[in-house]
């Protein structure tokens, strides 16, 4: 089919939920994409943070293969070995002690919600429940997900929403303490927070939090939906922060592009969920735990340093460029954020981008790069020299 053709096939029958850029993509080669026309787009985007080993991978893809042929789902009613390695693998390299594996962001931060509300009941009982977040994050599209995320304008349209939500202000631990009424459970955080902008927390503040949280016994929860799997530079942002969170979720990148999410608990919490408790059909299917264990596979430290380095060349390039358009850059690894200057939308600049064979996301009022993880210096360079021509 033509591109055109996809287009017009996906107006016609596929609900008007996302705003698309006019592109229909085929196949592709590490970070590069190709429309059906055979037109190359360098991708800063990874379909979100997801194809962490961007496009056409033969480990990874060989590994899906050689699942499927033997067993593509089994419901959680039987044992099978693909989620068992990837949660042991999972664990050993975070410290944290077990997982609960779903499909998607926004269903591992609701497991996560269910966790601390249950821990809570079991200690406090009743009336406990409020869970803290912060301002400016987001943490699904779910109605409670949705709660929880710190953005006015995601509490529209759907009422009555769920409940047990407050917000406070990012790197700032008075305004966290002030939320104190006598009925927190837990607070969660974005460590660098991404549809608001790629804002990384302060490591102090981040160690205040965790350090209030013990004090008070409220459950720190870490949604590493998108900072996770190796996306900043470690497997798991955590990790730079120097915490080891009561529970974590996970999501995009850790099956390569396969749906797949899920949450970690350490040894206090890894028992508050028990059997009937929490359940999903999908979850820890088979080939996409396969697609898991690709994953962690070509995620070694090593591979980990390579990130941070690329992120840190890919930082330095754009400023170099000193466009009109862009401001400073920040972020972790190859999670970056670029600033847009006053007198221009990242909307218009996306979309010359893309027009002009460039993928980019925007986030909050700025740009965000999100490229596979495996991405190479000459795509980035590639990507460099279509900002240069289309913005300088
Ligand atoms: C993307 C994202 C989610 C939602 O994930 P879905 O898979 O779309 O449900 C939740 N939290 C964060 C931090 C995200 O980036």
């Amino acid at each position: 089919m033509t591109s055109e053709a996809i287009k017009r096939l996906t107006q016609q029958y596929v609900m008007n939920t996302y705003g698309r850029f006019p592109v229909a993509l085929d196949h592709g080669e590490g970070a590069t994409l190709c429309d059906p026309e055979g037109r190359e787009y360098i991708d800063f985007t990874s379909g979100i943070g997801v194809s962490a080993l961007g496009y056409g991978n033969q480990p990874w893809a060989e590994a899906i293969a050689a699942q499927v042929q033997k067993l593509g789902h089994t419901s959680n009613l039987f044992y099978t070995e693909p989620p068992a390695k990837l949660a042991e693998l999972l664990c050993k390299r975070t410290g944290e002690s077990a997982v609960f594996f779903a499909n998607g962001g926004g269903e591992a931060n609701e497991g996560m919600i269910k966790l601390a509300r249950k821990y809570s009941f079991d200690r406090y009982g009743r009336g406990r429940s409020t869970i803290v977040t912060l301002e400016n994050s987001f943490h699904g599209r779910t109605i409670t997900t949705l709660k929880a995320t710190g953005q006015e304008v995601f509490h529209n349209y759907f009422f009555p929403f769920t409940e047990g939500f407050r917000y406070a202000r990012a790197n700032d631990l008075e305004s966290l303490k002030a939320q104190d009424q006598g009925d927190v459970c837990a607070v969660m955080v974005e460590l660098v927070q991404g549809e608001g902008g790629v804002l990384p927390l302060e490591k102090d503040y981040v160690k205040a939090v965790e350090a209030l949280c013990a004090e008070k016994d409220w459950l720190l929860l870490v949604d590493e939906v998108q900072t996770g799997v190796g996306r900043t530079g470690t497997l798991f942002a955590f990790q730079q922060y120097d915490l080891l969170p009561d529970v974590v979720s996970f999501a995009k990148g850790i099956a390569g592009g396969l749906p797949m999410s899920g949450i970690l608990a350490n040894e206090k919490c890894r028992d508050v969920l028990g059997p009937g408790m929490h359940a999903t059909t999908f979850g820890a299917n088979p080939v996409c735990a396969a697609a898991g264990l690709a994953v962690q596979e070509i995620l070694s430290d090593e591979f980990l340093k390579e990130v941070r380095e690329k992120g840190a060349y890919l930082r330095r390039g754009i400023e170099a460029l000193d466009l009109p358009c862009f401001g400073r850059t920040r972020g972790l690894g190859l999670m970056i954020g670029v600033e847009v200057k006053e007198g221009w939308t990242n909307k218009d600049i996306a979309n010359r981008l893309v027009e002009n064979g460039l993928l980019i996301l925007t986030a909050g009022p700025g740009m965000r790069l999100l490229p596979p993880l495996v991405i190479t210096k000459e795509e980035m360079d590639k990507g460099l020299a279509i900002m240069k021509k289309i913005l300088a």
